[in-house]
């Protein structure tokens, strides 16, 4: 395939301001500079947050209801909650699941350590079972055998965009009585066997974190199908009231109760205004990224570097890593991050962070995970990136992965 200028989607191009211009990365003196990410927020997402600051309502109000519906409708589910984050969003999609106090949560050890400490957040023990080892998804083979008295819940992460295999999951879950809780933080856009995420699940969340998709800096939401669920989230994430403020101020109701404990994780309206027209061009923004994710991946090819497998259904696209030997990584990172390439690593399986050791976990219990977290490096993959960028980051990495 080829990356020419015919091909590019021009996304967002009105809407991006001088600064940013003045950001563009520059041509080093030994080649170009290529960020890591660059977010889409520009004059259109100023312009909405422009008035939300000359209404009246700055905190969670009608902005953030207009964002929740919209949300829902593009995921096709009934519900969706605005939070501050996605930690807060599995903390709260938990809770509301009925998990607690010694109880034990099925996960993954490849994710963001967020996945696993939401779990500890909720009073319960995760318990993690290996990868496959050509997506880094969790092994929906694996999950029955880890299945004890004391679990809950099964709490899976669509890695990188790659949605794992749900409908395998929901039998599991629906035999054993068990809710299931997406980490959907890398798969908005995501789609495999006709399943999105939210729409078979107990609740799906989703990250509106700075590098995500769509971003208000920080942020999250929740997703559901159960009307008793979304009352039970909107609830929780405003102290356990019973009415939030916008709602008060609505009804002209004055009083509140508080009948359980909540948390603060409300999304406000300024969120909701940058988010707003970011999902109304999810799709445009995924097309592009679509587009540099498959020139990557057919140029590596050609090359013999082993990445993630293209996966089943369609690819949300949040993260592009390559895998190189666990020998070498570290050296070609450094490597690409010396030619201008902005790179990292996700991820560092969770059960060898120190807090995780501290509890028992060691180093050669999910040896597929190990792998992965010892080979992936991902690469600059966003609807911003230009085709010379992206012929510069192709032809750098295989230069440097050849010669490592
Ligand atoms: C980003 C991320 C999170 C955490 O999202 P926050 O909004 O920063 O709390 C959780 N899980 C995964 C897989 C992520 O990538």
């Amino acid at each position: 395939m080829e990356l020419n200028n015919s091909r590019i989607i021009k996304v967002d191009n009105k809407s991006t301001s001088i600064a940013e211009k003045r950001n563009r990365p520059r041509p080093a003196s030994n080649g170009m500079q290529v960020e890591f990410f660059k977010h889409n927020v520009g004059r259109e997402e100023l312009e909405s947050v422009k008035a939300v600051a000359d209404s009246l309502f700055l905190t969670t109000g009608e902005v953030v209801d207009r964002f929740e519906a919209n949300l829902a409708s593009y995921l096709g589910v009934k519900y969706a909650v605005g939070l501050t984050s996605c930690t807060g969003a599995l903390h709260l999609s938990l809770l509301a699941a009925g998990v607690g106090a010694g109880d034990e949560v099925i996960t993954t050890p490849m994710s963001f350590v967020a996945t696993a400490n939401a779990i500890g957040m909720a009073g319960a023990r995760p318990v993690f079972v290996d990868v496959e080892p050509e997506t880094g998804n969790i092994d929906a083979n694996l999950i029955e055998e880890a299945i004890t008295p004391k679990t809950k819940a099964i709490l899976p992460v669509h890695l990188y965009g790659q949605m794992v295999d749900m409908k395998k999951i929901l039998v599991i879950a629906k035999k054993h009585n068990l809710k299931v809780v997406e980490d959907a933080a890398h798969a908005l856009e995501a789609k495999r066997d006709r399943i999105r995420p939210g729409t078979r699940s107990f609740a799906a969340c989703f990250s509106f974190y700075a590098t995500k998709s769509i971003t208000s800096g920080e942020g999250g939401a929740v997703v559901t199908q159960d009307e008793k669920t979304a009352k039970k989230i909107r609830q929780l994430r405003s102290h356990g009231i019973t009415a939030e403020a916008a709602q008060r101020h609505r009804t002209g109701v004055k009083t509140y109760d508080v009948d359980d404990l909540g948390w603060k994780y409300n999304m406000d309206n300024i969120q909701a205004a940058l988010l707003l027209p970011q999902l109304a061009r999810v799709e445009a923004v995924w097309k592009r990224r679509h587009e540099v994710a498959e020139y990557y991946r057919q140029a590596f090819e050609r090359a013999g570097i082993e990445m993630p497998s293209a996966g089943a259904g369609k690819h949300a696209h949040h993260l592009f890593p390559i895998w190189v030997s666990p020998r070498k990584r570290n050296a070609v990172l450094s490597a690409i991050n010396s030619a201008g390439i902005g790179a990292q690593i996700n991820y560092p399986p969770i059960h060898l962070f120190t807090l995780y050791r501290n509890l028992g976990w060691k180093k050669g219990m999910f040896p597929r995970a190990e792998k992965i977290g010892a080979s992936a490096i991902s690469l600059p993959l966003y609807a911003k990136l230009t085709d010379a960028e992206v012929e510069y980051v192709t032809d750098t990495v295989t230069r440097i992965v050849k010669e490592s």
